[in-house]
C-alpha cells in the first residue's frame, strides 16, 4: 500500500546527519565495525503484510539480525485477517509465509502491545538499532456531508471489520432490514461488501466469516445494492476478477444502464490491457447479456446489484421520523478530460436515490503484492544503512529492555506460540460448525484461553 502517507517505510533510528559513516569514523571505530560482529536488533511495528515482509527480508539477508514484531491486536496478520473477504481464502495463503518468518528463532511476535500507548517510539529507539513503522492505515475519515451521522450510514471499513471479527467493530451489528443498500466507491472493497451482502447464505456459511455476521446476514432484507462512483465506467477502480465474481453471483442479476457503456469499446482500443479487458467485460454484460438457457435464470434472480456513474454524495436523507437513512442526494457529475486522469465536476443537477443503508469507502489503495515489494525494499535499504554505518554502532538491548517496561505497565504480550493455540482453537471450533475456522473476536476471551 504505497501511496498513502501513513508513516511507514521509515525507521526511527538516530537522525542520519549525526551518525558516523565508516569512512568518516575515527580509526578505532572503523576497526570496531570490521572486527566485532554486530547483532542488529530491529523492531517492526505492525504485523500486517508490510511488517512481515520487512522482517522476512531482514532475516533472510542478515545472518544475525533479530526482529521483534510489535502488534496492537492479540492476533497477527493485520488486514489479511481483518480486511480480506472471507470468501477469498486463497488470498490469505500469505499467512503461511508469514508463519514461516515468525518461526525463525531470530524473530519474535509481541502481540497485544500498542506502540504509542504501552511503549513509546523513543523507548523503542533506545532499545533497538532501528524501528520500522509499518502500522498500516487507520481509517477515521468521515464522509463530510450532512446526515452522515444517521443510523444506517457506515464506513465500509467498519462493515468489513465487523464481518471479519475486528474487535473494535465487533458490536457494529448493522441493521439490514431494508431492501436497498448503496455503496459509495467503485473499488474492490466496494465489490467485496456488495458480494457479502448478496451472496446466498449457504455459501457464506462455508467461509470464515464470523458467527455474528452470519446471524445478521441470515435475516437480511437487502435485495438491491447500488455501487456509486464519481467518475465513469472507464475510471472504475475494481479489477476484473472481482467484477467477474459479481456477474456470476448466484441468484443475483446485474443492473447496468446500456447508455453508460455505448461507444466505450472504441475509446479503449489503445488502453492498457487490464483496463481494456475490464471494460470489455462491462460492455458485454451491459449490452450483450446472455439470452435463453445461457442466461442462467439471471433475469428472474431475486437480488440485484448495479453500477451508477458520475454521481457524488451531497446529503444523506433521513426517514420521516429522522431515525435513520431513507435515501441519499447525489450530485450529477460530468467528466473533464479523459482516461485515468479525467476529473469529475458537478453539472448542477441532483438525484435522490432511496436506500436504507449507505456505506462509504475512503481509504488507502494498494494490495498485498505492492506491500510485499515495499516491505522488501525497506528491509534492503535498512540493511544497506547498517552496512554503511548509518545506524547506531554498538550493542543494543532489544526486547530485554522493553520487557520490564511492559511488565511494570501491566501489559501482557502475546507470543506467536500463544497465537498458534488460538489458531488451533479457531480451527477446532470451525470444524464443529462445518467452517474452515470460527474466528474468536473477543480479546479478553482470547487472553483467557492462553492463560493471561
Ligand atoms: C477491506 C480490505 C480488503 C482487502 N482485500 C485485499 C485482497 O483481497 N487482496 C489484496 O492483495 N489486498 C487486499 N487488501 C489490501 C491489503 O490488505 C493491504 O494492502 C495490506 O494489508 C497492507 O498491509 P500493511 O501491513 O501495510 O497494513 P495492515 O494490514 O493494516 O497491518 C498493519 C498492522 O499494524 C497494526 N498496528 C496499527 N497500529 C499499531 C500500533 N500503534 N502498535 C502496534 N501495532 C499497530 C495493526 O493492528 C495491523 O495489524 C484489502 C484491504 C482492505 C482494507
Amino acid at each position: 500500500m504505497a501511496p498513502r502517507g501513513w508513516g511507514c517505510w521509515r525507521w526511527a533510528a538516530q537522525p542520519r546527519a549525526r551518525l558516523l559513516s565508516p569512512a568518516a569514523a575515527p580509526l578505532g571505530f572503523r576497526q570496531l565495525l570490521s572486527t566485532v560482529e554486530l547483532v542488529p536488533h530491529i523492531c517492526v511495528v505492525g504485523s500486517g503484510p508490510a511488517g512481515f515482509y520487512t522482517a522476512q527480508h531482514l532475516l533472510k539477508h542478515h545472518p544475525q539480525a533479530r526482529v521483534d514484531i510489535y502488534e496492537k491486536q492479540v492476533v497477527p496478520f493485520g488486514l489479511v485477517r481483518f480486511g480480506v473477504a472471507p470468501d477469498h481464502p486463497e488470498v490469505k495463503n500469505v499467512i503461511n509465509t508469514f508463519t514461516q518468518t515468525a518461526h525463525s528463532t531470530r524473530c519474535a511476535f509481541r502481540g497485544n502491545v500498542t506502540v504509542g500507548r504501552d511503549v513509546s517510539v523513543s523507548e523503542l529507539r533506545d532499545a533497538y538499532h532501528a524501528v520500522v513503522l509499518s502500522y498500516g492505515a487507520e481509517d477515521h475519515r468521515t464522509l463530510g456531508i450532512p446526515g452522515e451521522e444517521l443510523p444506517g450510514v457506515l464506513s465500509a471499513r467498519a462493515f468489513v471489520g465487523w464481518y471479519n471479527g475486528l474487535p473494535e467493530n465487533h458490536k457494529l451489528t448493522p441493521n439490514l432490514n431494508c431492501d436497498t443498500a448503496l455503496i459509495l466507491g467503485q473499488g474492490n472493497v466496494a465489490l467485496d461488501v456488495a458480494r457479502i451482502l448478496l451472496t446466498p447464505i449457504e455459501l457464506l456459511e462455508k467461509t470464515d466469516i464470523t458467527a455474528d455476521a452470519l446471524r445478521v446476514l441470515r435475516q437480511s432484507q437487502v435485495k438491491r445494492v447500488w455501487i456509486v462512483g464519481r467518475r465513469g465506467p472507464l475510471q472504475v477502480a475494481f479489477t476484473i476478477k472481482e467484477l467477474r465474481e459479481m456477474i456470476h453471483l448466484p441468484r443475483s442479476q446485474a443492473l447496468l444502464d446500456p447508455a453508460d457503456f455505448e461507444g466505450l469499446e472504441d475509446l479503449i482500443k489503445e488502453a492498457p490491457r487490464p483496463r481494456k479487458r475490464l471494460t470489455e467485460l462491462l460492455v458485454q454484460t451491459a449490452l450483450k447479456p446472455p439470452k435463453g438457457e445461457k442466461a442462467d435464470g439471471k433475469a428472474e434472480a431475486p437480488r440485484a446489484w448495479g453500477l451508477r456513474f458520475l454521481r457524488s454524495p451531497l446529503k444523506v436523507l433521513p426517514s420521516p421520523d429522522g431515525g435513520r437513512v431513507a435515501g441519499i442526494r447525489l450530485a450529477v457529475m460530468k467528466l473533464e478530460g479523459s482516461g485515468e486522469n479525467a476529473q469529475a465536476v458537478p453539472t448542477g443537477a441532483v438525484e435522490d436515490v432511496p436506500c436504507g443503508l449507505v456505506w462509504w469507502f475512503k481509504s488507502p489503495s494498494g494490495v498485498i503484492a505492492t506491500t510485499m515489494n515495499d516491505g522488501f525494499l525497506t528491509g534492503q535499504v535498512l540493511l544497506q544503512d547498517l552496512e554503511e554505518g548509518v545506524l547506531p554502532i554498538g550493542p543494543k538491548p532489544g526486547y530485554s529492555s522493553i520487557e520490564p517496561l511492559l511488565k511494570n505497565r501491566g501489559v501482557q504480550p502475546v507470543s506467536f506460540e500463544d497465537w498458534e493455540k488460538l489458531d488451533a482453537e479457531e480451527v477446532a471450533q470451525g470444524q464443529a460448525a462445518g467452517k474452515p475456522r470460527e474466528k474468536l473476536v473477543d480479546p479478553q476471551q482470547m487472553l483467557q484461553l492462553i492463560g493471561h
